[in-house]
């Protein structure tokens, strides 16, 4: 007997007949004698929707409420889930009415405990009692994703996508012996099958490769899932919530084999929703750096590319990216320090822009990869806005209307079509 965390996406509750595939799937794998912990997203556009609500009332909504209603979405598929286990249970003759087999929870009532950091919180602990206590009388837990509470007890959630971490936060917590992630496509794929017809199936992924993929914007797992995941050594199966054929496997990089070491470029990520920012004419004082960068982060803006350049007459050009999601927010505040602390200084904003980004664990050890990146680029004609590198990543930031052709063109000449 396992006990397994099956966390199913919006689209795999998107619709009733979606969650009556659910309930039937979820109780098959209790029926194989596994214990199961089930956690649901939203249904499929539902959290949009809730945004899109919030942002009609005003462009930066409140944080506070704005977690509160966001998480609403959620609380839906919760209690329409653990209905149709128990219809489906009742059909199958496994309990008669009033019986209870499954049961509805949200992050509260798991002591799901995040900071406070609004829309994008962080775990901090979760009381698994509660848990375990239903699970070993034979229920199944159905707990809400994307959700947990501050110490305050206000409602917090975890930044889009977050079902997929608060499902691997759940099968830490309960010690469990596999963590699904059911969704809409039947595995990870060496970049995103919507933008490339010719991507390939993965059957195993390094944890470190896949973050890297994350946060090049590969949606297919939240970037923290797959960290918190490579940090207790939880094995994540992703799979199809439409098909029973084998998903794929992020693992531990020594339970891969040597063979892969040998794959140079491993995938290609895209991400349509960046935003580029320049200071221009910046006094070049690295106090000045320090305080911009300090009031970016105490408002939890996360930074990605930064490139700082020198004119010719002694002034600074900054520029850096952000997350759409952020860039009003990052606006609002580098104008408040022009007008403060940063007097004459230029700021300019461009968006939408596309990052693009390859990913191996195998680009260590090979020179000329980024070379080889940029002939690609630039053989279809892109041209690069900035670009920056990790180990086992380099990443271009480039129009946004050249993003497919763009990963189509890296996917092709990487090696990695279908
Ligand atoms: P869910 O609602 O189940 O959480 P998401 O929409 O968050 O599903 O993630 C699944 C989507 O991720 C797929 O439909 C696919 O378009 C996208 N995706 C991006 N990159 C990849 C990749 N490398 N492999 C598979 N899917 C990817
Ligand atoms: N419903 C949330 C979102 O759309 C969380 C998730 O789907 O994982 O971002
Ligand atoms: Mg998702």
């Amino acid at each position: 007997m396992a006990l397994i965390v099956q966390k199913f996406g919006g689209t795999s509750v998107g619709t009733l007949e979606r969650i009556r595939a659910v309930a039937s799937h979820v109780l098959d794998t209790q029926a194989q004698g596994h214990q199961v912990a089930v956690v649901v997203s939203a249904m499929a556009g539902e959290t949009n929707r809730l945004v899109g609500l919030a942002h009609e009332l005003h462009p930066i909504p409140d944080s506070r409420e704005y977690d509160l209603l966001i998480a609403s979405g959620e609380q839906i598929s919760v209690g329409l889930v653990t209905l149709a286990i128990h219809a489906e249970a009742e059909r199958r003759g496994l309990i008669k009415r009033g019986d209870i087999r499954a049961v509805g929870l949200l992050g509260h009532q798991i002591g799901i405990r995040t900071d406070s950091v609004f829309s994008k919180a962080r775990i901090h602990a979760i009381d698994s009692t509660t848990l375990e206590g239903h699970l070993k009388l034979g229920r199944i837990p159905v707990i809400a994703g994307f959700q947990g509470v501050d110490p305050d007890n206000n409602i917090t959630t975890l930044g889009r996508g977050g079902s997929d971490t608060s499902a691997v936060a759940i099968a830490i917590a309960l010690q469990a012996d596999d963590c699904e992630i059911y969704t809409d496509v039947d595995g990870i794929y060496t970049t995103d099958p919507r933008i490339c017809p010719r991507a390939k199936k993965i059957e195993k992924i390094s944890f470190e490769e896949m973050m890297e993929l994350a946060s090049g914007g590969a949606k297919v797992l939240q970037i923290r899932s797959v960290e918190l995941a490579a940090k207790y050594r939880m094995p994540l199966h992703v799979r199809s919530s439409f098909s029973p054929v084998e998903g794929t496997r992020v693992v531990h990089q020594d339970l891969l084999g040597k063979a892969l070491e040998q794959v140079v470029v491993a995938g290609v990520a895209a991400d349509a929703s960046q935003v580029k920012f320049t200071l221009k004419r910046l006094k070049n004082d690295s106090e000045l750096l320090a305080k911009i960068f300090g009031e970016l982060s105490n408002a939890a803006i996360v930074v990605d590319v930064i490139v700082q350049d020198i004119a010719t007459d002694g002034t600074m050009a900054l520029s850096f990216t952000v997350g759409q999601t952020d860039h009003l927010k990052t606006r609002d505040i580098l104008n408040k320090l022009r007008d403060t602390v940063l007097p004459n200084v230029v700021v300019e904003d461009r968006a939408p822009l596309a990052k693009v980004s390859i990913v191996g664990v195998g680009m260590q050890h090979h020179p000329g990869v980024a070379s080889k990146m940029f002939g690609l680029l630039s053989a279809e004609k892109i041209g690069i806005e900035l670009i920056t590198t990790s180990e086992i990543k380099i990443s271009c930031l480039i129009e946004n209307a050249r993003m497919k052709d763009a990963v189509n063109a890296l996917h092709r000449g990487f090696g990695l079509d279908a």
